[in-house]
């Protein structure tokens, strides 16, 4: 399986291929289904590089490919215009090599460019207020969809974030201008609190997470549940501790909202 050191391999091969202007081509019907080639040709490619299990290039206009080779995906660098044997999902012709990708089975646009992450919430120097002001520079969004944005602040899950709302008394679906200062610190910190614990080995009780239909720890209600934000992840609440109107998402076009009330995830 194809980890991080064969990635940087992939990286390595393709090297050849920086600088150049590509001319590109997907003879596999599933990698022409991606849109790939029609994007990136005649862009130059100016970089490409392994980041975890992604391989990363990126081409002029800031249009970056991504390729996951999961099981099966292989790159292969040989000399422009051999002869094919096989489909490959996408050809990449520089003036003298071409890359060809075989079998994807992943081969996407990134839909924006990779962002740097939000502070780590773990990190020592990391403090809660700061950010609690990172969360206030998008206040219209969804509390709930806010705490998991990465570039915000990195490593909230959606277990921590239906527990440390919970804990704070905060519905997910409050718009961040309508929380109070010490309602998000508290929301903040006890996520904190709990993820440094949990490092340590020690587990608070879920008292919201994944517990629909369930009575509410602290007041009998039963736990709602309900998908929120872009990725529809499922989110948690208590609707009597943690009051608020219901809404699609932060944003205006509010596609993908679902309500499927009280369902098991
Ligand atoms: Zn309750």
């Amino acid at each position: 399986m194809p980890e991080g050191d064969a990635l940087h391999r992939a990286a390595a091969r393709l090297q050849p291929l920086v600088g150049e202007r590509i001319e590109a081509e997907s003879p596999h019907p599933r990698g022409a289904a991606t849109g790939v080639a029609r994007v990136v040709d005649g862009r130059v490619l100016e970089r490409v590089e392994a980041v975890g299990k992604h391989l990363l290039l990126r081409f002029e206009g800031g249009v970056v490919l991504r390729s996951h080779l999961r099981m099966s995906g292989r790159w292969r660098l040989r000399p422009r215009g051999s002869a094919l044997r096989g489909s490959p999902w996408l050809v990449l012709r520089g003036g003298a090599w071409e890359a060809t990708q075989w079998n994807g089975p992943v081969l996407a646009l990134e839909e924006r460019p990779v962002r740097a992450l939000g502070p780590d919430l773990l990190a020592e120097s990391t403090e809660v207020e700061d950010v609690v002001a990172r969360l206030r520079t998008g206040p219209t969004r969804l509390v709930g969809e806010a705490l998991l944005d990465q570039r915000l602040v990195a490593g909230i899950g959606n277990m921590w974030l239906a527990e440390a709302l919970w804990h704070a008394r905060v519905s997910p679906w409050r718009r961040v201008e309508e929380v109070p200062d010490d309602e998000l610190v508290a929301a903040v910190g006890w996520a904190r609190e709990a993820m440094r614990a949990s490092v340590r080995g020690v587990r608070p009780r879920r008292m919201a997470y994944r517990r629909p239909g369930r009575p509410c720890p602290r007041c009998g209600t039963p736990i709602e549940s309900l998908g929120l934000g872009e990725a529809t992840r499922r989110t948690y609440w208590c609707p009597r501790c943690q009051p608020g109107a219901v809404r699609a998402r932060g944003r205006a076009e509010g596609e993908g909202f679902e309500p499927s009330r009280g369902l098991h995830p």
